[in-house]
């Protein structure tokens, strides 16, 4: 598949392209004050041509894509993603289809033929559909001007691009996406350009965009909360998106006296039925500092959530450092006294009673558990701890 697409691509020299397309776009300082005008609509490319040879390809990745495990195939979340999409694309909406993927990573992108992917893992960190409104503007940004393209055109990063379009295991890549990294990485004038096409589609759509820097602020606060060293190493969107902290800055800057739609509870009705899956996905990623940041924001916003508090609870038991045991039992017995209190923290409190040696306690958790949860997917292996404790 690859192989088709590098024969077609060498038939061209592409660094006029590249040139005649940045004259046209002077007077992006402009954007953000609304006068941006975007693009016609971009017609197929011929397919006998490398830019044809190239749809091609992202024609048969999103093929995959469609049949994939990993699409999330919610009908509400789609219709939902779709039309906010569509609605910031303008007259090219017909050309974008937006996919969500099934994977715990902060990710959205876009490929040329107007598939774009939106990973669960952003869901589970936007706040808002002002924020989500931001990430897929930008996104849509790089769509309107063609980057991509430019990008794909190097024939370095054209393998790197195909491997990253394939959905992955929820544990992820993450590893190997961090050594794509360099390769993926678009220009900062790129990103530039991006955020103030965003900015401008948002903005037109009635959405607040001061939330846009918000995104990268939670973001940023997440990733240094793990092990020191390069983000773009644990980070998708870091590792394709250069120069993070000035362009927080630049959209802070673009949205300064602006305002409009936030839209959190019309989001937050839309992820609410997610939300435990996406939490599920979160802690299988192992990232437990990231996880704790990410789930403090949550909890902080829905303090009465039970659900919320034991997913927090149980990154600390798997952290296991410093004083987490303790505020780990802390959050399991304050999720058992909220809203929908889930009787996985009684399992959590076993655990912890059970590694104690507080046999007695432990054996009374696990009760509780399979009481609550006769037929719960790992009820066998806990009535076995349940039989060792009694003997
Ligand atoms: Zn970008």
């Amino acid at each position: 598949m690859a192989a088709r697409a590098n024969t077609a691509l060498s038939r061209r020299r592409w660094l006029q392209w590249g040139c005649a397309h940045c004259a046209a776009l002077g007077g992006a300082a402009a954007y953000a004050q609304g006068d941006w005008v975007a693009p016609p609509r971009h017609t197929r490319p011929d397919l006998a041509g490398d830019e044809g040879g190239l749809w091609a390809l992202m024609d048969r990745e999103e093929t995959k894509l469609r049949r994939s495990s990993f699409l999330v195939r919610d009908p509400t979340l789609r219709n939902y993603l779709s039309s906010l999409a569509c609605k910031l694309a303008g007259e090219h909406c017909p050309d974008v289809r937006v996919y969500p993927v099934r994977t715990p990573l902060f990710n959205a992108s876009m490929a040329p033929n107007g598939m774009m992917q939106v990973w669960t893992g952003l869901l589970l960190r936007v706040e808002n559909e002002a924020q989500l409104a931001a990430v897929l503007g930008h996104e849509i940004g790089h769509y309107l001007q063609r980057h991509s393209i430019e990008r794909l055109r190097d024939a370095q990063a054209r393998s790197a691009f195909a491997t990253l379009l394939a959905p992955f295991g929820i544990v992820g890549l993450v590893g190997q996406l961090g050594a794509l990294a360099g390769l993926l990485a678009y220009s900062r004038e790129h990103e530039r350009e991006a955020d103030r096409i965003g900015i401008a589609l948002m903005t037109k759509a009635g959405h607040d965009p001061r939330e846009a820097a918000k995104v990268w602020a939670n973001i940023r606060d997440e990733l240094s909360a793990g092990p020191a060293g390069d983000p773009a190493k644990r980070s998708v969107m870091f590792a394709t998106h250069p120069g993070i902290e000035e362009r927080q800055v630049l959209l802070e800057q673009m949205a300064a006296d602006k305002s409009g739609f936030v839209g959190e509870s019309e989001y937050q009705a839309i992820v609410e039925p997610m939300l435990w899956d996406l939490c599920e996905d979160e802690l299988k990623r192992a990232q437990y500092d990231e996880s704790i940041v990410l789930l403090d924001r949550h909890c902080e916003k829905r303090p009465r959530r039970g659900d919320l508090r034991w997913f927090r609870g149980e990154a600390r038991r798997l952290r296991a450092q410093g004083d987490d045991i303790e505020r780990a039992v802390a959050d399991f017995n304050a999720a058992l006294t909220l809203d929908k209190p889930p009787a996985q923290a009684h399992r959590s409190l076993g655990f912890i009673q059970r590694e104690q040696g507080r046999k007695e306690d432990a054996a009374a958790s696990f009760s509780r558990y399979l009481e609550a949860l006769p037929a719960a997917p790992d009820a066998g292996l806990v009535q076995s701890y349940l039989s060792e404790l009694k003997t």
